[in-house]
């Protein structure tokens, strides 16, 4: 990497007030501050500067400058990703790129079902807009009010509705992307059969910005349902669970829209920490008819009648059939809210009763119940007394496999052991041939697990396509790989 004299970090800090104006450059350390913490606030990196430019030719010419003076940069969009992909490193070098100015809707076609947006446009503010057109923009994540399309492609970010409509690779149509020369790439094409060669917009999605800076998208917009029913169902074991996700899908096909697993010590966490929000099934209901939880969403394209008629013929046959011991099917939009609330403070609970050892682990859905339980028991044996916060979008085949500390062992102690403890979940993963990445990413915080469980051929591929697009190594640099 390029040391910078004074003099052309001086002349480099000049040509982006230029073309940014002397507001959109930050250099003091208070208004650099928000830029450069994690949102988990793991991580506090430096940065020279943070510039926010307002438009797409500024994107350009900032990034040319950096491309000129060989300096770092990393994108950034809500700060709201997980695994240190968006914020610098300690040594100062690099400049954060917010694309947060570029936030306009540039156009809705409702009848091609596609929007085009600026990258640095909120989720929310995108299914706002999708609604108002009466239309849905599926993408659906707890920081959906925070987090921005740029960052949701970058991180090919999943969420609650992977099951019916896929990933945000699956809801993208064409992208705008800067290169790490300068260059704007036009690729905001509103196709659905586009088979001309390499597709570079594949590469950039899950690129988590080490390839190029998105700067617009087409979207893929979908009917808007007429109703959402929700129901919670309790059952024994994760085994339970699979053979209600295939009953479900038998009974519901594309109408089964949400399918998360959660254990009961989650449900407890929840209870302990927000006692607030509702407890579906009474205390004396729950024991090990009752050792696991999903709820289920379905979305009906015809009515609310419709959608709950289908639910409960489905969770009757369920009971039938002695996959599920009990299910409440909510009543009002309210009480559905109050059930996906369980489901979305989970996060929150483990929040507040502290750090603990965090996985976001894919396999294969079949699979599932065999790996918890090979996984469960190893870490007992390792760790006596660990406690497994085990949650997901079961449907996708996503879980999140957390590992809090035994009773009376401190939170900060317990985080000593995190790389035993991934090496007993990730093998485990390994062995089952999934991936040590659903839907969080690798940023910094998973680069040396990626380097683990990779094969080298992969790597190789990987590391010849950084090369090609990105051969000064400006582009994110130390992220992923
Ligand atoms: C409460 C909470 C719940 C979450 N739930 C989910 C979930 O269910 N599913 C899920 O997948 N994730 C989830 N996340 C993680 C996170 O919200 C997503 O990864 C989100 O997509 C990140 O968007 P962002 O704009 O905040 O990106 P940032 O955090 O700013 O950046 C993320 C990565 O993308 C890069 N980047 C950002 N913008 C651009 C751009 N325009 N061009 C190129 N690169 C860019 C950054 O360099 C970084 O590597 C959750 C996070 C929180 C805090």
């Amino acid at each position: 990497m390029t040391v910078l004299s004074s003099a052309m970090r001086h002349a480099f800090l000049a040509h982006c007030r230029i073309v940014l104006g002397d507001s959109h450059v930050y250099t003091s350390a208070a208004d650099m501050a928000p830029f450069l913490t994690d949102w988990r606030g793991r991580h506090t990196g430096l940065a020279m500067a943070v510039l926010r430019p307002g438009s797409v030719q500024q994107v350009a010419d900032v990034v040319r400058a950096c491309a000129r003076w060989s300096i770092p940069m990393v994108p950034q969009g809500g700060n709201t990703g997980l695994v240190l992909g968006g914020v610098p490193d300690g040594s100062g070098a690099a400049v954060v790129l917010s694309l947060a100015r570029l936030n306009s809707i540039r156009e809705t076609d409702a009848l091609n079902r596609t929007m085009t947006v600026d990258a640095g446009c909120i989720l929310q503010q995108i299914q706002d807009e999708a609604a108002a057109h009466d239309c849905l923009f599926p993408l659906s994540l707890a920081s959906e009010g925070s987090c921005t399309i740029g960052g949701n492609l970058s991180s090919n970010a999943g969420g609650t509705a992977v099951l019916r409509y896929g990933n945000a690779r699956e809801l993208c149509l064409g992208l705008e992307v800067v290169t790490p020369q300068g260059d704007i790439w036009n690729g905001l094409r509103g196709l659905r059969k586009d088979n001309t060669g390499y597709d570079l917009r594949d590469l950039y999605i899950g690129a988590e910005g080490t390839l190029g800076i998105i700067t617009g998208a087409v979207l893929k917009l979908y009917p808007q349902p007429k109703a959402s029913v929700t129901a919670l169902a309790a059952m024994e074991s994760p085994s339970d669970a699979l053979r209600l996700l295939a009953l479900m899908q038998d009974y519901c096909g594309a109408s089964l829209t949400g399918f998360e697993l959660m254990s009961a010590f989650c449900l407890e966490l929840v209870a302990t920490q927000f006692p607030q929000l509702p407890r579906p099934f009474s205390d004396a209901q729950h024991g090990p008819s009752h050792g696991q939880f999903v709820l289920l969403e379905l979305s009906s394209s015809e009515s609310e009648a419709h959608g709950v008629g289908l639910l409960e013929r489905a969770i009757g046959a369920a009971l039938e059939q002695g996959a599920i011991k009990d299910a409440v099917v909510a009543a009002s939009v309210a009480q559905s809210l109050g059930l996906w609330q369980l489901r979305e403070h989970i996060p929150l609970a483990q929040a507040k009763a502290g750090k603990n050892i965090k996985h976001d682990i894919s396999l294969p859905v079949s699979s599932i119940p065999a790996f918890i339980e090979r996984t469960a028991p190893l870490l007992q044996q390792a760790f006596p007394g660990c406690q497994l916060v085990c949650f997901g979008h079961l449907g996708d085949g996503n879980l999140h496999f957390n590992v809090a500390p035994p009773a009376g062992i401190s939170n900060e102690a317990f985080l000593e052991n995190q790389d035993a403890v991934n090496r007993v979940v990730h093998d485990s993963v390994a062995a089952f041939s999934g991936s040590i990445s659903a839907e969080h990413g690798i940023g910094a915080l998973k680069r040396e697990e990626l380097a683990r469980y990779k094969s080298p051929l992969e790597l190789n591929l990987m590391r010849a396509i950084k090369t090609a697009l990105d051969p000064q190594g400006i582009m994110n640099p130390g992220k992923i790989l």
